[in-house]
């Protein structure tokens, strides 16, 4: 909830000026997506006018800032800029599929991997950072356009 998001960043130290808020507040209202800073900017934009308009790096700063307390997270991508999108102090993780043709993101919960990381951790001996799995391949779509190139190339 974006009042434990509050408090954690007031116990944190954290100064919220009207523009960090914002921006916290598309980044909760847009919960479940994966947004890159030029959608949050033009998001803001689109809200708030001219009003506590923030600029690219302001953006940057303040999701560094989030990062940090573990309100966001950063997913890096393969061939586009990173996305980052709000997560829940207490929440568990979730995994991402990550599209190489057409960028798309989704989500995968915990209980589905749970098993393999068990398994790995077993076989290597790896202690795991709680970081979430990052899966990358092509969508359904984009896998049907790869086949179909493919047929056509042979
Ligand atoms: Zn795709
Ligand atoms: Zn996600």
């Amino acid at each position: 909830m974006l009042a434990e998001a509050y408090h954690l960043l007031k116990e944190q130290k954290v100064r919220m000026t009207p523009q960090r808020k914002a921006i916290l507040e598309i980044l909760y209202d847009f919960k479940g997506h994966h947004l890159e800073i030029e959608d949050i900017h033009r998001l803001l934009t689109a809200r708030r006018g001219n009003a506590n308009r923030a600029g690219i790096a302001t953006i940057y700063r303040a999701i560094e800032l989030f990062q940090k307390v573990g309100l966001v997270s950063r997913l890096p991508m393969e061939n586009s800029p990173a996305r980052y999108e709000f997560i829940s102090p207490r929440a568990s993780g979730h995994h991402h599929l990550i599209c190489l043709g057409c960028g798309k993101v989704e989500e995968i919960d915990d209980w589905l991997v749970d098993g393999l990381r068990k398994r790995i951790l077993q076989d290597k001996g790896f202690s795991m950072a709680g970081r979430p799995i990052k899966i990358y391949g092509y969508c359904s779509t984009c896998s049907k356009k790869v086949l179909q190139d493919r047929k056509i190339s042979v």
